[in-house]
């Protein structure tokens, strides 16, 4: 576990400079330049007194003395793909500790079972990721959690009515936000969340989780807007390349240390294989986030411009009056590279625009390198009934777009002969 930030001659390094060397040592495998990957389920202690203090840590029976690290002991406690992993992913978040998953599901289930005890009443901004929506309103509530949501984009007085509410049903435990919302790109304003959470904590502290899924590890840093909790599919951008199924969580090393011990005891962390894709997916997350925001640029611009599009969804595109801006300045770095538009027409229409794309392939997820189309009234979406799906602006002629690294142009022609068989 390397602590601190990355310097050099008192000056701060960025994180993409030190993707490819922090937090591992080529001393510790023969010199090899890269980590390996420590396929081990155990590790072999020097000593039996060293095997005990290592267990006196891991299982929090006193405190390390000074510079006394966490000793390797067992994978599912930890494995140094893993914590170096760990180590690299809170720099991009300005974070003080993370902890890995086998899935973005795991990492959010792990945290909110970590943080909720039956009686509390979560508020959370909606639309939520279709896994989570399940987790809040079908799971949770068979352990006496209360799910409440509040509209992304509805403005502070949604939010406040929520809260109200939520507090009659139980005890006001965590607001758990998403943006920006997906399909929909509505951004929600993480500071006036964390100024809520803070506002109505009493002996408990309430906590902020954001689901950065869509912009971070880049584009926003939800820690530094007051948000106490960051949580990622690393499924997406960050392993990026529609290979590996991953999750993370991100905060203060006290809330962490929380998550922590119960991922040993549900073991919901990532194996060293996954770690180790993830470390080399890291090294070129800047490269890859930054050619994919400026491609979904050319895109989003086409699309509004086309006669047969009736409508974009594109952070880029936000008026300098419209309320959005104004969070979108002060929260996010880039657009990103999530688009969604509708076609003029609906369900059919769409689905023939669908089916005659070639190079853009036709399928859920998003963030990888190649650009993927979706309809998220039938697929992503599709549990949640019409007239919800209405509500939150999804509707049938809406088109979801991922965009990677191809040349725009190509995505543009492919998108321009779609739209002509549409
Ligand atoms: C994909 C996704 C998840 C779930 O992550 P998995 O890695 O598929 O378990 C959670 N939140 C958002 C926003 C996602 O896009």
């Amino acid at each position: 576990m390397m602590e601190g930030k990355p310097r050099l001659n008192g000056h701060d390094l960025r994180p993409e400079s030190v993707m490819m060397s922090w937090g591992y040592h080529p001393e510790w495998s023969e010199g090899a330049l890269k980590c390996p990957i420590f396929q081990t389920s155990t590790f072999v202690f020097r000593t039996a007194e060293e095997g005990k203090a290592f267990f006196e840590l891991a299982y929090g029976l006193r405190e390390p003395a000074p510079a006394e690290n966490r000793g390797l002991i067992y994978s599912r406690l930890n494995n140094p793909d893993l914590e170096i992993l760990e180590d690299r992913l809170t720099l991009w978040d300005s974070a003080q500790a993370c902890a890995v998953f086998e899935s973005g599901m795991a990492a959010i289930a792990t945290t909110l079972l970590t943080f909720l005890r039956p009686g509390d009443a979560i508020v959370h901004s909606e639309p939520v990721y279709g896994g989570t929506e399940y987790l809040l309103h079908h799971v949770l509530t068979g352990f006496g959690i209360t799910p409440n949501a509040f509209p992304a984009g509805a403005g502070p007085e949604a939010l406040e009515r929520v809260v109200t509410a939520a507090k009659e049903k139980g005890r006001l435990a965590l607001i758990y936000v998403e943006t920006p919302a997906n399909p929909t790109n509505v951004i929600v304003d993480i500071t006036h969340c964390a100024e809520v959470a803070r506002r109505e904590s009493t002996d408990r502290k309430i906590l902020v989780a954001v689901d950065n899924t869509f912009l971070g590890p880049l584009w926003q840093h939800p820690l530094t807007h007051g948000a106490d909790l960051v949580l990622y599919s690393l499924t997406k951008y960050v392993g990026g390349h529609s290979d590996v199924i991953a999750g993370a969580c991100l905060g203060s090393r006290e809330l962490l240390s929380e998550v922590r011990a119960l991922r040993t005891f549900l073991g919901t962390m990532a194996g060293p294989w996954t770690g180790w894709l993830l470390l080399r997916s890291l090294e070129t997350l800047k490269l890859r986030m930054t050619c994919e925001m400026k491609n979904a640029r050319y895109l989003a611009d086409f699309l509004a411009d086309h006669p047969r599009v009736n409508r974009v969804y594109y952070l880029g595109h936000l008026d300098e009056d419209d309320p959005q801006h104004e969070i979108y300045r002060r929260q996010c770095h880039a657009p990103g590279a999530m688009i969604s538009f509708d076609i003029h027409g609906g369900e059919a229409e769409a689905f023939r625009f669908l089916n005659a794309l070639k190079l853009i392939k036709l399928a859920v997820s998003l963030g990888g390198t190649e650009s993927l189309a979706e309809h998220p009234a039938t697929m992503t979406h599709s549990d949640i009934p019409p007239q919800d799906q209405s509500r939150m602006g999804i509707t049938p002629a809406m088109i979801r777009l991922s965009v990677g690294v191809e040349h725009p142009s190509d995505l543009i022609a492919d998108l321009e002969q779609a739209l002509e068989a549409a």
